[in-house]
């Protein structure tokens, strides 16, 4: 045995490369065709062939910069630049006649798009637009593009003349090369000299967060609508420059799954046009073809679906064209080979020639179909598609919330928004909150999107309370209407608007500016601001001693919101000759209003210097990142500090967490941590936690790490988490007996897959500062709070009436929610728990609740 062992093993990695080597014969790009010798091939570029090493985002960009010097077929643009410094580019391809006029096609195509009524199909071109790599670790994909673009604008020939006469190719080779770069530095510095296709050795187990994602831990597949990020913003820009009929976004799922060819599963988005389904399955039945000949394995139909607008996928579709979705087998887990499940060797280079194949496909089948999808494209941006009888969506103009950088966000996709110039009542005006209609009235100045124009699709997608689709699992959330996701002031409309109005021309701009400057007494900044919190991240940073104002205040006529930001001259009196003009400044840096008083007497509430205004300090602030924590979570906390309220913390590794005292600290911030943190610390590090809480800490659990901190989880609280009760035992549930087939989607639905449930609000509570007294909580999961006497019960479901404002909850999992509390403030010693336990910032756009982690951190350490 101990002679044969040995041999085994050689055998096997033997196998290995031969099964890599075969690879490189089985997988050739169309040998059959002519090449033009003048156009660069990857592999002359590389010095390597496809497949056999990952390439690092600048070659790839370097690869296509010379396919521009190369050919008069292709051109390359950059669209922005991302957090890391890297840059961001398509290729635009097509003839060289085409080139000559690319302009023209360009915007004639834009044309079409918007004013489909007056504008012919005839003599255009499809525009076809291809997507690689938005996530980082899904890395054949780029490697693929390349040879895409090189098949395209090199292989001689009658075939692809014809396709590049009646198409534009557009190429966006790279997403996301901040996580493509973290994947392949990570992958090249784990591989083996030898090569290693066990799926458990370190080549194929990457490190946290992953190269998934962007700079900020956030999957770019879900920011296509909200552009929180430069990638998106860039991006989309482009892309509203173009307007596809066509795009196809590829990706990368676990290595023992075979090729996912479109259509997806069904039901999918009830407001596109029907004919959509008919083209999905047209592109992939004619990848279909190809595979088949190749041998290539696949499947359609399988369970992904196209309803969230955000995805590489669908919002192509809401902007009228034909989105896809196309998934290799492989992931961060394939490396350069990988024994999948039934004893097969998948290798990079099968990886990067299936995407080639489809792609290539998608050209082919877009050219022999211009027709038909220019035509489809041209209806469904027209009104004649539109479905429903929605004429409009009105946001009140508040500039404090979160509706100019809706409004704003809107904009960059296109959408026509008009102001009222005059006060109007609005018959049958729709409520968000409960669904009922009245006659509203409305002021000059509120915004107006009716739903007649080219972008309804987008639109109502956008902005319907509820999704049209019947109870389904969801692959993803199953809600995103705008105004609960940002907690606006709306109402949509079954009638015309007849008021006046003019057009929204340029984005608009927070207000500023600074009233009654050289204030004798002090300055305040009203903490309702939509910037507030990051005024006093700058206060602090400028040295200012700063209150928080415990109670509401009136002066003049005028109301302050709790938690508003008194500076007083007097507690600042060194800085007595530059406060003004640091006050002047930070309104101007920060885009908030700031008042100057000469008086503390104010007319109601609290005076300026009450012992209601407590002193808030810069505090410092410990966010634990790495496992068991989720990576999106943190990312979003991060990111909500970072960037939106420039507020700086400290990242610390939650196997780092002997290594710090915790007295350094007086805020630590827990991300969502799906199966809770049992086994994460030890029994003297969860007292250690403890004893820093008594002592005056405030430790802040959210999503699965809030639920963790709860009596029943952990015993770190006596907080009590509501549990379904146990059905009597002796009976038995009809459920019990489902088939296996149905298994998936009979539990599936008692999931709570990010449904929006009305909420209500205790904003005199300083977790809740600034906010209004009601808002839409994003619920994943069924965990909530029992609240008592002792605990602050800061936010809840509402007690009463329907309990689901949009999304999908069983009757049960509504029944239950009722009343229970998602924020909640638990004293302990002098320190405090603050509960979040659901998210308060999904992905930057559900971001309605978000001031109360910007308040459990900057304000609860002063309260
Ligand atoms: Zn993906």
């Amino acid at each position: 045995m101990k002679r044969i062992l040995p041999i085994l093993v050689l055998l096997v990695l033997s196998m290995q490369v031969f099964a890599q080597q075969d690879a490189f014969e089985r997988f050739q790009f169309h040998p059959d065709l002519n090449y033009d010798q003048d156009i660069t091939s990857p592999q002359e570029f590389l010095g390597y062939e496809l497949g056999a090493e990952y390439t690092f985002h600048h070659q790839v960009m370097d690869y296509f910069k010379q396919l521009d010097e190369e050919s008069d077929k292709l051109s390359f643009h950059k669209y922005g630049t991302t957090y890391e410094g890297r840059d961001l580019y398509y290729a635009v391809i097509s003839s060289e006649d085409n080139m000559g006029n690319i302009e023209a096609i360009r915007t004639a195509n834009v044309e079409l798009a918007n004013n489909p009524e007056s504008t012919s199909t005839e003599d255009k071109p499809v525009v076809v637009w291809m997507s690689y790599n938005v996530h980082g670790n899904e890395a054949s994909s780029s490697e693929s593009a390349m040879q895409t673009a090189y098949r395209l604008i090199a292989a001689s020939g009658n075939e692809t003349a014809n396709w590049l006469q009646n198409s534009v190719v557009i190429i966006d080779p790279m997403i996301n090369p901040d996580g493509r770069d973290r994947y392949v530095y990570w992958y090249k510095s784990s591989r083996a000299n030898i090569l290693n296709t066990d799926a458990n050795d370190l080549e194929h187990d990457e490190i946290w967060p992953g190269g998934r994602t962007n700079h900020y831990w956030f999957d770019l597949n879900r920011d296509w609508v909200w552009l929180v990020h430069p990638e998106s913003q860039g991006r989309i820009a482009a892309y509203q420059e173009w307007m596809p009929q066509v795009h196809m976004d590829f990706h990368e799922q676990g290595f023992n799954n075979n090729y996912f060819l479109m259509p997806g599963t069904t039901p999918r988005n009830r407001e596109l046009p029907d004919a959509y389904e008919d083209w999905a399955d047209t592109f992939g039945r004619g990848a279909g073809e190809e595979f088949d000949k190749a041998k290539l394995n696949y499947a359609t139909r399988e369970s992904f679906d196209f309803f969230y607008p955000g995805y590489g996928s669908s919002y192509p579709s809401v902007m009228g064209g034909i989105g896809m979705l196309a998934e290799q087998g492989g992931h961060s887990r394939g490396g350069r080979a990988v024994t999948t499940d039934d004893g097969y060797v998948l290798t990079l280079r099968q990886r990067v020639f299936d995407h080639y194949l489809n792609g290539v496909s998608i050209v082919k089948t877009a050219v022999e179909n211009k027709e038909g999808l220019l035509d489809y494209f041209k209806n469904s941006v027209s009104q004649s598609s539109q479905k429903g009888n929605t004429r409009a969506y009105i946001l009140k103009n508040n500039a404090n919330d979160y509706t100019y950088q809706v409004v704003n966000m809107l904009r960059k996709h296109n959408v026509q928004i008009e102001r009222a110039t005059e006060d109007f009542n609005q018959r049958n005006s729709y409520s968000y909150w409960d669904g009922g209609s009245s006659t509203r009235s409305f002021e000059a100045g509120d915004f107006i999107i009716k739903t007649d124009q080219p972008k309804h699709l987008f639109v109502n997608t956008l902005f319907r309370k509820q999704l049209q689709i019947g109870d389904s699992v969801m692959y993803d959330m199953s809600t995103w209407s705008v105004p609960l996701a940002y907690n606006l002031d709306a109402a949509w409309t079954t009638n015309g608007v007849g008021v006046s109005t003019e057009m929204v021309s340029e984005d608009l701009v927070y207000p500023s500016g600074i009233d009654n400057n050289n204030a004798e007494y002090a300055y305040v900044i009203d903490w309702k601001q939509r910037h507030a919190p990051k005024a006093l991240a700058e206060l602090w940073d400028m040295g200012y001693n700063v209150r928080s104002a415990g109670r509401s205040f009136s002066y003049q006529g005028k109301t302050y919101t709790a938690g508003s930001l008194v500076v007083l001259v007097g507690r600042n009196y060194e800085k007595r000759d530059m406060i003004d003009n640091d006050m002047q400044k930070l309104s101007e840096e920060v885009n908030v209003v700031v008042e100057g008083f000469d008086t503390g007497r104010m007319d109601t509430g609290m005076d300026l210097a009450s012992s209601d205004s407590e002193p808030v300090q810069k505090p410092k602030v410990a966010l634990m990142i790495d496992s068991p924590f989720s990576s999106y979570t943190a990312g979003q906390l991060w990111f909500l500090f970072d960037q939106w309220t420039e507020f700086g913390i400290d990242r610390i590794r939650s196997g780092s967490f002997n290594r710090i005292d915790l007295a350094e600290y007086d805020v630590i911030l827990m991300p969502g941590a799906w199966g809770g943190l049992n086994g994460v610390w030890s029994e003297s590090q969860i007292e250690d936690l403890k004893s820093w809480v008594r002592n005056g800490g405030v430790l802040i659990g959210t999503e699965g790490s809030g639920s963790w901190l709860t009596k029943d989880r952990s015993g770190f609280t006596n907080v009590e988490l509501f549990e379904a009760e146990d059905e009597d035992s002796t009976e038995i549930d009809d459920k019990a007996y489902t088939r296996y087939e149905d298994r998936e989607d009979v539990f599936g639905l008692e999931r709570i897959p990010g449904s929006a449930f009305k909420a209500i609000v205790d904003n005199s509570n300083p977790l809740a500062f600034g906010l209004p007294d009601r808002l839409y909580s994003l619920k994943f999961g069924d965990d909530g709070i029992i609240p008592n006497n002792s605990l602050h019960t800061v936010g809840y479901y509402v007690n009463e009436g329907e309990v689901l404002a949009s999304g999908y909850a069983s009757e049960e999992n509504r029944e239950n929610a009722k009343g229970k509390a998602f924020a909640a403030v638990h004293n302990m010693g002098s320190g405090k728990v603050v509960f979040l336990l659901d998210n308060t910032q999904y992905r930057m756009f559900w971001v309605g609740p978000s001031r109360m982690v910007q308040n459990a951190v900057m304000l609860l350490p002063g309260f």
